[in-house]
């Protein structure tokens, strides 16, 4: 984004050095290989409320290019971009692909020259101004100006830290969770709405509500990766070792099943617990594993539910506890938390308050937000503000010398 900005803008000699066979593999594999570019949230005060790390800071970034200017911005260049019924936006051919070839063909049309196979090892500032960059051939390259935009390897980080800056230290984000919970395993693959999961990881709490999937060994789906995005620090330092308590009740609350439970029990007296669901929003499945933690049979008759298992019912569907036993596999997307400390970045070009002509976007920032397309569209906005400073900045300096 940043390299085809600037060209675009009439910035010439723009070189995109990538250390892979090939640029933007991790657009290719995004979004479960549909690439979920960015997400149709239009104020940009409501946008930041989507990253654990950055957001207030954020502000000025999205007051400049955020997602409508994204969706502008690839439009301009052939490639639509549908809204989902949840505010993900994904190509209109529903490939990433389409998003590389997009990136690849403003690329070409603005004259910017890619050489992939060439990981900087060595990157300072030039006796005679700007940069001097060496790749691991010891090929050297010199630049007035230069982006890292080198994600989350910590190569880039490094090459930030020689140069002076700060690195708040990478911690991974966007997880599902282990817990122990044997019963629960049973239920694998089902995933339910409006779901309630309150952490406490030390002396910490984190909140969300909505989708929950439940897997083999724990928890996942959109609830439970956005509460690890915001938990990442917390859970890192913790071990990933926290308590976890889930609410099924599909927002009835605690009252209102308790109400429905008391009535199940006088209305469906001579009806088997299993046959006599009162909870619509739960499968059966889900139904018969609680019945099973609280030791009840599902054949067993609502009339001879006891006392004691009707409140651990209760217990079980309002503020479930589970154990949180460790961090589960990444989701479709995850992300580096940590990186480039934002205080020493201009936010308004993304220019280095340390390093004057040094430019820093994307992961290797200490940004990140939950999924949905919010990293990618901190990226675009990122790389857009740097390149647009990148044009002004060089061409100023053109103008000058004429
Ligand atoms: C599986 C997966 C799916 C995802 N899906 C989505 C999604 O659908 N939507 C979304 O918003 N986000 C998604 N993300 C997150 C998103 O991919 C990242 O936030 C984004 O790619 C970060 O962009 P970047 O340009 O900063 O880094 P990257 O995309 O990682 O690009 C950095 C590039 O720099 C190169 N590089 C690194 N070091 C050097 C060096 N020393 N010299 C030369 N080159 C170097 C790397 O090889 C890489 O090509 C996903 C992430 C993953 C892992």
């Amino acid at each position: 984004m940043a390299a085809i900005t600037a060209a675009e803008r009439g910035v010439r000699d723009v070189l995109i050095l990538e250390a892979t066979p090939e640029v933007l593999t991790k657009v290719r594999i995004s979004g479960g290989g549909r690439c979920n570019v960015t997400h149709a949230c239009w104020d940009p005060m409501e946008l930041v409320g989507h990253y654990p790390r950055g957001s207030k800071p954020l502000r000025g970034p999205f007051s400049q290019f955020a997602c409508g200017d994204s969706i502008a911005w690839f439009d301009e260049r052939g490639l639509t971009l549908v809204e989902e019924s949840d505010g993900r936006m994904f190509p209109q051919l529903n490939r990433s692909e389409a998003v590389v070839e997009c990136l690849r063909r403003a690329a070409l049309a603005a004259g910017v020259k890619i050489q992939c196979g060439s990981a900087v090892r060595t990157l300072s500032c030039s006796d005679c101004g700007g940069f001097q960059l060496s790749d691991q051939r010891s090929t050297f390259h010199q630049a007035s100006q230069v982006l890292l935009a080198s994600g989350g390897h910590p190569s880039g980080r490094r090459l930030a830290q020689d140069l002076g800056h700060t690195i708040v230290p990478p911690v991974p984000s966007l997880f599902s969770l282990k817990v122990q919970a044997p019963a629960l395993s049973a239920c694998s693959g089902i995933a339910l709405d409006n779901v309630g999961l309150d952490l406490n990881v030390g002396h910490q709490r984190f909140r969300e509500t909505g989708r929950v999937l439940i897997t083999h060994r724990g928890v996942s789906g959109p609830a439970t990766l956005r509460l690890s995005a915001f938990a990442a620090r917390a859970l890192h330092a913790n071990r990933y070792k926290g308590e976890l308590r889930v609410d099924w009740s599909g927002g009835l609350g605690r009252e209102r099943v308790q109400q429905i439970l008391q009535q199940s029990r006088r209305d469906q007296a001579r009806r088997t617990m299993l046959s006599a669901k009162p909870f619509e929003h739960l499968p059966r499945r889900l139904w018969l594993a609680f019945l099973t933690q609280v030791g009840m049979d599902g054949e067993r008759r609502w009339a001879d539910l006891p006392a004691k298992s009707e409140r651990q019912l209760l217990e079980t569907l309002c503020a479930q506890r589970l154990s949180i036993q460790g961090r589960g596999p990444f989701g479709e997307e995850f992300v580096t938390a940590g990186g480039v400390d934002l205080g020493e970045v201009n936010l308004a070009t993304m220019e280095s308050r340390r390093c004057p002509g040094l430019y820093l976007a994307g992961e290797l920032l200490d940004v990140d937000g939950v999924t949905g397309g919010f990293n990618f569209q901190a990226c675009w906005s990122g790389g857009w503000l740097a390149g647009m400073a990148i044009a002004t900045s060089i061409l100023t300096e053109s103008d000058q010398t004429q």
